[in-house]
């Protein structure tokens, strides 16, 4: 079922982190330059790290092969929506928000046994009337975990102008500065971008730096003793109950 607010979880343990990662799947198209998923997901399963990745739809048709590698490294796949919509304005405009749960379900079916099935909204746009509409009217509602929030989120795509040579340790100093401040949390990082037209105008390039900025944040964490824990093992209902 669908909750009427995004669920952050419990209070983590302190020191206690979990990874996920949005908008994917993407390749890079240039060595060292873009999204570049698997190459994200094969690192952090080498440092015993189950991470979450909230997959848009119409990316899941384009790459499968890189969904199904994700998967078999033992991440977590979620759904974040068929084509990105801003949910909020959509739902006011009359767009079939359940087609874009139900397109991007069917896409995860090979991949995704993990039950329930997680999801985030793009942006984190949300409210009752949506959760409301989605229960009523998507009939897989009862497989569903979500919307799933996050606690630190550091813009990672605002390091990714490729006029920043630093971008990727300026990127992993902002996090790492906001979850050590919070003594942990739950961190959404970008391993693509859905939103490619408007990234491109903002910094002018899409230069996705996330595993580089993520190859500096994971080994600073542990040398601070942090663990990592995945999606699975936080029980969102337990704090987020409706009153
Ligand atoms: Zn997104």
């Amino acid at each position: 079922m669908f909750s009427e607010k995004m669920l952050t979880g419990p209070a983590l343990t302190h020191k206690t982190i979990c990874l996920s990662f949005d908008d994917g799947p993407g390749v890079s198209y240039s060595i060292n330059k873009g999204p570049n998923t698997l190459a994200l997901a094969q690192y952090l399963q080498s440092e015993g790290i189950v991470a979450s990745f909230f997959m848009v739809g119409c990316f899941i048709k384009k790459f499968p092969k890189i969904v199904q590698a994700v998967k078999d490294l033992g991440h977590i796949i979620g759904s974040h929506t068929y084509s990105h919509p801003n949910m909020v304005k959509a739902f006011v405009n009359g767009t079939d928000l359940v087609s874009e749960l139900t397109k991007t379900e069917n896409l995860l079916l090979p991949y995704s046994n993990n039950q329930p099935l997680y999801f985030r909204p793009p942006h984190g746009y949300w409210n009752t009337a949506i959760s409301q509409h989605l229960n009523n009217h998507l009939k897989s509602a009862n497989n569903y975990l979500g919307p799933i929030g996050w606690t630190i989120d550091a813009g990672d795509w605002m390091y990714w102008s490729k006029f920043d040579k630093d971008g990727a340790k300026k990127c992993a100093a902002a996090y790492l500065k906001m979850i050590t401040e919070n003594n942990g949390g739950i961190v959404l990082m970008h391993d693509s971008n859905a939103d490619r037209n408007l990234i491109k105008a903002i910094i002018r390039r899409h230069n996705n730096r996330t595993l580089d900025a993520i190859k500096i944040i994971v080994p600073t964490l542990k040398k601070l003793d942090y663990q990592f824990i995945s999606l699975d093992e936080i029980n969102f209902l337990e704090t987020n109950s409706q009153h």
